[in-house]
């Protein structure tokens, strides 16, 4: 194909394949509105994800693992409300068609849509400095989506797979530590192409009592979840230390290590609230996803987050969440 490629050969060479379809969509890309009928019952939930380069992500990125994290970062928002996924669409400015970026992307893209079943169903295509929006469509049970606003005093606290790792590779990635290669790579994976826990959401339906996923900083986005559901919160400080491997531990230090684990963003992994009684549903539900799950924290009846050390000592939450507008 040549280099002079219009707009509309582009999305049909890149991103109107035909792919395995979901039985909600039924009518896709080419019209003027895609058609989607959610099953009787069912509301629809739906989020919209922006990507910037130089903000999100840099223009050296690997294009494979783009299109992976601009669609994982919009179903992990699925995940978050227990929706299933059925469709996206994806906006996108580009500065040039650079043929080779656009196979890249759009692999990623439709790998992670296979694995989950959705299609892509229509979007936008304009020039530009390069910019990706993707906005997902899901369904849920009415009445049975998971929201920010249902903690209660008592609740545990629960945190999916192993945050702080992708906050790691961001700090390797700006020369403030040097990770070994094997690290490197594991830390890396996190920040690039995180795996986004719908499985897990879903098995949540009817248990969690509030759910969110983590983007902007682990106790940042909890604190949206007291915020809505006026409590509070005591985190164990030391909680989510024993992931990391006693090597990476004695090499870097426990205060950076507790820094990527509680004010680190770009996990997506979920937080959320259960009722203590709900200790056993919640282990049935992690295995039955395939998610490791663990307690953090309980919720408490005042407000804010205390980080309780080894020796008991309460300290006020002194991890500041990420802020666009701050930063
Ligand atoms: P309109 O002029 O009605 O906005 P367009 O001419 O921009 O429609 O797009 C033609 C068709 O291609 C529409 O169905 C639109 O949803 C789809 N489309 C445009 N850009 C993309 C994209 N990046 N990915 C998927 N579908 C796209
Ligand atoms: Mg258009």
């Amino acid at each position: 194909m040549g280099i002079h490629m219009g707009e509309f050969d582009l999305i049909d060479h890149f991103f109107n394949r035909p792919r395995p379809s979901n039985p909600a969509v039924e009518l896709g890309i080419g019209d003027d509105c895609a058609l989607l009928r959610p099953e009787p019952g069912m509301q629809l939930a739906v989020s919209s994800d922006m990507l910037v380069e130089g903000r999100h992500f840099l223009s050296t990125v690997d294009p494979a693992r783009l299109g992976h994290k601009a669609l994982a970062v919009n179903l992990s928002d699925l995940a978050a409300c227990g929706a299933s996924p059925m469709a996206f669409t994806l906006a996108l400015a580009l500065p040039k068609v650079d043929p080779d970026w656009l196979a890249g992307f759009s692999r990623g893209l439709f790998l992670l849509a296979d694995a989950h079943q959705i299609e892509l169903v229509g979007g936008d295509t304009t020039c530009g400095p390069l910019n990706l929006c993707i906005t997902v469509l899901g369904q849920v049970p009415t009445g049975q989506a998971l929201t920010r606003a249902g903690a209660r005093p008592g609740d545990d606290i629960y945190v999916s797979g192993e945050p702080g790792w992708a906050r790691l590779a961001l700090e390797a990635f700006r020369g403030r530590i040097t990770l070994d290669a094997a690290l490197w790579e594991r830390a890396r994976q996190h920040m690039e192409t995180p795996a986004p826990r719908v499985a897990l959401g879903l098995a949540l339906r009817g248990l969690a009592t509030s759910c969110i996923d983590v983007s902007d900083g682990l106790l940042g986005d909890l604190g949206h979840i007291l915020h809505a559901s006026g409590v509070g919160a005591e985190i164990e400080a030391d909680g989510l230390l024993g992931q990391f491997p006693q090597t990476l531990r004695s090499a870097q230090g426990d205060d950076l290590l507790r820094m990527c684990n509680w004010a680190g963003g770009d996990d997506y992994e979920l937080v959320f609230t259960a009722a203590a009684s709900a200790h056993k549903a919640v282990e049935h539900a992690a295995l039955a996803s395939r998610t490791p799950v663990r307690r953090i924290g309980q919720i408490t009846p005042g407000h804010g987050i205390h980080l309780i050390d080894a020796t008991g000592h309460a300290q006020v939450n002194p991890y500041a969440s990420f802020d666009h507008f701050q930063t």
